[in-house]
C-alpha cells in the first residue's frame, strides 16, 4: 500500500493497487462505469479485468460498493487566505452587529501582545438592524490591539483606530473607497483598493505563518476529497510558500498558480511562460479585477453604478501583454457591465490570444444580460463560477439586483450556451468543500426555502463534471486528468455512495472516504 508519507521517494516506486468491487465513475461519456481501477505507479492503467495480469503483485482494496470520481479541483481558492483563515476569529454567520463585536471581544485575550487580531466573514447586510460598522465600536474594548477584520467578499475591512494609526494616513489610493463620517473622519471601513492597499502594506503575516497553515489546511482539503485547486493568491507569495512545501514533500495537491497581471512583462522578459513547473506546482495565468462585489455594492453594473478597477482598454492591454508573455488571463468580473467589458476586450483581443492556445477565463460571471451569456462560449472564454455563491447570496441579490433584466448566477444558460463552466468555491470567502458546492449547484438552496432561480440548477453530473473535468482542461491537463482512464493520473476520490445513484435530498449524506494523488493515499488510507 502506498501512503503518503512526506518523501518523493514513494512516488517514483512503480507499486500497484487494484480498486474493486465498487462504481467507477470515469467521467467519460464513451465508458461511464467500470466495477474496478488498476493502478500502477502514479497512473491509472486500466479497468480491472483488462491490464491486472500484467501488474506486478498488485494489492488489491475492496471499495465495499464505494463510489469512486476524479479527485476534485477547486478551480478558484484564495488557499494561504484561507489556511490563515482557519485560524481568524470568524464572522461569517453573525446576524447583528452586537453578534459579530462579541465575537471579536471573546477573541481578544488569545491575541499575542504585540500582533493583530484578525478576523473575516462579516456582511453588514445580513444584520439586523441594519448598520455599517465602524471604529468606534472596536476602539471601546481593543484598546492599542489593532484589529482588521476583512469583510466577507475581501472587498471591504473594518479597523480599529489602533490599526488606522498604522497607516499614517495613507489610506486613500486609486480605485480605493475610504468611507468618512459626518466630520470628514475615516470610520474605520475601506474598500476595494483601499482595503487592500492596507492589507498588503500594514498587516504582517510572515512566510513561516503562512507555510505552517498552509500545511493543515492542504490536508484539510485532501480529507474534502480535493486533488487540486487553481490558486488566486499568487500576489501574496503563494509560489513560494508552495514551493516549501513541495520541497519538503508536504505538497498533496496539484496548484494551478495565479501571478498579478501587471507581472507580465517581467515574466516574458525572464522567457517564462504558463505551465512552467513540476507534475505538482505549475505557474498557470495571469489574475485581473474589473470591478468589486455583490456585497461591498461596488460591482459595476450598466445602470452606471459600482467601482472600475480595471477599465475594458487596460484589459485589452493586460491580455496582449499576457499573450506576448504565454499567458493566459483570468479576469474578476462581478457586474452586468463588468462582465460585457470583460467580453469585448477577450473579443477585441482574440487573434492575439487565440492562435496561442490560451485558455482566458472569467472569474465569477454573476450578473450577465441574456445576450452576454452567448458570448463565453463564441469567444472561447470559460466562466468560472461558485456554485455554492448563489444559495449564499440569495437575499442580497434579490435587494440590489431584484429589478434588473440582467440574469443572476446563470450557470445553467452558460451551459446551454455550449460555455466551459468550472467550479470552485472561492474560499474563505466560501468553504472550500467541493460537495457542498456541488450540493449548491444542483439544489440552488442551503436551507427548507424552495431553490432559488431553479431553471438555472445543474443536475449533479453537470456539477460533477465543472468540478472534475473541465478544470484540468483550464489547466491544460485535459490527456492527464480530470477522467478515470488508463495513462490519466491516479487523482481520485472515493466517496461512501454514488452521487448520481442518489436522490437529491440524499445529497447531503454523501461523505469523502479517502482520496488519491498520483498513486498515493493523502486521506484516510484503506482498510475503512
Ligand atoms: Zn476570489
Amino acid at each position: 500500500m502506498i501512503i503518503w508519507t512526506g518523501t518523493a521517494v514513494k512516488r517514483h516506486t512503480l507499486r500497484s493497487v487494484i480498486l474493486e468491487n465498487g462504481i467507477v465513475r470515469t467521467m467519460e461519456p464513451s465508458l461511464p462505469t467500470a466495477r474496478g481501477l488498476a493502478v500502477a505507479g502514479e497512473w491509472i492503467a486500466g479497468g480491472v479485468g483488462t491490464h491486472e495480469t500484467a501488474l506486478a503483485s498488485p494489492d488489491r482494496v475492496d471499495l465495499g460498493g464505494r463510489c469512486l470520481l476524479p479527485g476534485f479541483t477547486d478551480s478558484h481558492v484564495h488557499f494561504p487566505t484561507w489556511a490563515m483563515a482557519q485560524r481568524e476569529v470568524r464572522l461569517e454567520d453573525t446576524r447583528s452587529l452586537d453578534e459579530a463585536l462579541a465575537r471579536v471581544h471573546a477573541a481578544l485575550p488569545d491575541v499575542r501582545p504585540g500582533t493583530w487580531l484578525l478576523g473575516r466573514g462579516w456582511r453588514s447586510g445580513d444584520w439586523q438592524p441594519q448598520v455599517e460598522p465602524t471604529k468606534e465600536l472596536l476602539d471601546e474594548f481593543a484598546g492599542e490591539t489593532p484589529v482588521a477584520l476583512m469583510a466577507r467578499d475581501s472587498h471591504s475591512i473594518w479597523l480599529n483606530s489602533a490599526a488606522l494609526t498604522r497607516a499614517n494616513g495613507d489610506l486613500q489610493v486609486p480605485g480605493g473607497v475610504v468611507e468618512l463620517n459626518e466630520h470628514g473622519e475615516p470610520t474605520g471601513v475601506l474598500r476595494e483598493e483601499s482595503c487592500w492597499h492596507f492589507r498588503d502594506a500594514y498587516i504582517e503575516t510572515t512566510d513561516d505563518e503562512y507555510v505552517e497553515a498552509m500545511r493543515g489546511a492542504i490536508k484539510l482539503a485532501n480529507a474534502r476529497g480535493v486533488t487540486a485547486v487553481h490558486d488566486k493568491d499568487g500576489w501574496l507569495g503563494a509560489l513560494r510558500f508552495w514551493q516549501r512545501l513541495e520541497s519538503e514533500g508536504a505538497l498533496t495537491l496539484r496548484v494551478w498558480q495565479s501571478l498579478p497581471a501587471e507581472k507580465a512583462p517581467e515574466l516574458q522578459a525572464v522567457d517564462v511562460q504558463s505551465g512552467l513547473g513540476s507534475p505538482l506546482l505549475r505557474l498557470g495565468y495571469l489574475k485581473a479585477f474589473m470591478d468589486g462585489t455583490l456585497g461591498s455594492q461596488t460591482a459595476r453594473m450598466l445602470d452606471g453604478s459600482g467601482v472600475q478597477i480595471t477599465s475594458r482598454e487596460e484589459l485589452a492591454e493586460l491580455i496582449r501583454a499576457g499573450a506576448r508573455a504565454g499567458f493566459p488571463v483570468a479576469v474578476h468580473a462581478i457586474g452586468d457591465l463588468a462582465n460585457r467589458e470583460a467580453l469585448d476586450a477577450f473579443e477585441e483581443t482574440r487573434d492575439e490570444w487565440h492562435p496561442r492556445g490560451l485558455r482566458q477565463r472569467i472569474e465569477h460571471a454573476q450578473l450577465l444580460t441574456a445576450e452576454d451569456v452567448g458570448r463565453f462560449a463564441k469567444l472561447g472564454v470559460a466562466a468560472s463560477v461558485q456554485f455554492s455563491h448563489p444559495p449564499s447570496d440569495r437575499d442580497l441579490a434579490d435587494r440590489f439586483w431584484g429589478d434588473l433584466d440582467s440574469e443572476p448566477y446563470a450557470f445553467r444558460s452558460l451551459l446551454d450556451s455550449g460555455a466551459v463552466l468550472v467550479n470552485g468555491s472561492d474560499a474563505p470567502i466560501e468553504e472550500l468543500d467541493p460537495l457542498a458546492g456541488i450540493r449548491a449547484g444542483v439544489l440552488r438552496t442551503l436551507d427548507d426555502r424552495p431553490a432559488w432561480h431553479p431553471e438555472q440548477a445543474l443536475t449533479v453530473e453537470e456539477a460533477l463534471e465543472a468540478t472534475c473535468v473541465t478544470p484540468a482542461w483550464l489547466s491544460g491537463d485535459e490527456h492527464r486528468r480530470g477522467k478515470l482512464l488508463p495513462g490519466y493520473y491516479a487523482d481520485l476520490v472515493v466517496l461512501d455512495r454514488d452521487p448520481l445513484a442518489c436522490e437529491p435530498e440524499e445529497l447531503a449524506e454523501v461523505k469523502v472516504v479517502a482520496t488519491m494523488l498520483g498513486g498515493a493515499w493523502t486521506h484516510n488510507p484503506p482498510p475503512w
